[in-house]
């Protein structure tokens, strides 16, 4: 029987008790197909480990997950600690040298979930945006010089490559390719910049040409907002840069009914590294601790996961399992209204699995 290596590293706040949550739902997925078994290693970076270590993960930290089989990521920031320090230290030092590129973050409503988008119906809105995921605006490249002096000037340049740009424009053009409808629409800032923003519609332009059976457009990234709120059935694919897709996606998962819910991948596709799956959401302090956090978006993240480990069928029994329970108000957590807490979300997700006899 095949045995999946999984790395969890739960990070800060929330992020333990929905990661926690997810292996659970995961152990027992994979006792119900009874054809693999998951083993988890478990590992305590984040916050508390930079409060003793003065880093967020130790020095060789990635040599201890580089083999792998998939990472599943709670979420990295703590309330004493900058943020740039939580993310670059822990969630993008994994993710860039891993090279992850594209970040695929679906969206739909699930059943029983109010968008506040109320006259559009479930089938409207399915989505996916591929956010580049490493370059662009978030390279870190940049500097900062006479601080604290009337003369400090700071800089953060946004570095887009031709390569870079290619392989998540093939990426996101593929997996249109792979979706009933084919379509594509690119993100740009291509009017006021007019020199990484220009490239990436050329490349874009170069690349559609590869895949002349998907249909694709191009939105200016301020429009795009309106778009998904007026007109969110005419999208399907998205692909956007870093920045753009970071916030793209925020709203994409508001509209979809809760940030609580959304799924994301770090995908390496060329499978040369570990890919990394979690919860779009951050680790939500208010909340910590009182054991209401939604771990939807985590159990999510698992279908996903499945799906790139080829478990499609357990992905499948997941999701559905996922959606026995969003479509009782009953089983929903207070960020969607609801009264019930974490504990009562996973074992309703795990008595859908065991309940499931297909
Ligand atoms: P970070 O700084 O780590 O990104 P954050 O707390 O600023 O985290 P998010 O975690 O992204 O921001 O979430 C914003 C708010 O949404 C939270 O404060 C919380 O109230 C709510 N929220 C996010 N995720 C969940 C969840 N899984 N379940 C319930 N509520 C959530």
């Amino acid at each position: 029987m095949r045995t999946y290596k999984i790395a969890a590293i739960p990070g800060d706040g929330i992020g333990t008790e929905v990661v926690d949550a997810g292996v659970e739902v995961l152990d027992a997925l994979a006792k119900r197909e009874g054809t693999f078994a998951f083993h988890f290693d478990h590992f305590a970076w984040g916050g508390e480990y930079y409060k003793k270590h003065g880093r967020m993960m130790p020095e060789n930290g990635r040599d201890l997950i580089r083999h792998h089989d998939a990472i599943l990521f709670g979420s990295a920031g703590h309330p004493e600690i900058p943020d740039h320090i939580t993310l670059w230290g822990l969630r993008l030092a994994i993710c860039q040298p891993f090279d992850q590129y594209a970040n695929v973050r679906p969206t739909r409503i699930l059943p029983g979930i109010t968008s506040p988008l109320r006259a559009v119906k479930d089938t409207e809105l399915d989505w996916v945006i591929v956010r580049e995921n490493s370059e662009g605006e978030y390279a870190g490249v940049g500097g900062r010089v006479h601080q604290g002096s009337p003369l400090e000037a700071a800089t953060d340049v946004a570095i887009f490559t031709r390569a870079g740009v290619e392989r998540v424009m093939r990426f996101a053009f593929g997996l249109a390719r792979s979706r009933p409808r084919k379509l594509l629409t690119v993100v740009t800032k291509s009017n006021a910049q007019r020199h990484a923003m220009v490239m990436w519609d050329e490349i874009a332009a170069e690349i559609a040409r590869e895949f002349p059976d998907v249909t694709s457009d191009k939105m200016l990234v301020d429009a795009m907002t309106m778009r998904m709120v007026i007109r969110p059935q005419s999208l399907d694919t998205i692909v956007a840069t870093n920045l753009h897709a970071d916030i793209l996606s925020d709203l994409a998962a508001a509209l979809a009914g809760s940030l609580g819910i959304a799924p994301t991948a770090n995908l390496n596709p060329e499978r040369n590294f570990p890919s990394m799956f979690e919860p779009i959401h951050g680790s939500a302090f208010d909340i910590m601790g009182k054991g209401i956090a939604n771990p939807v978006g985590t159990f999510w993240s698992g279908v996903m996961m499945l799906e790139h480990l080829g478990e499609n069928a357990a992905g499948r029994r997941l999701m559905k399992a996922i959606e026995r329970v969003t479509v009782d108000p009953a089983l929903h957590t207070p960020d969607l209204g609801g009264s019930a807490n974490t504990r009562k979300v996973t074992d309703a997700v795990i008595s859908a699995i065991r309940a499931d006899n297909t």
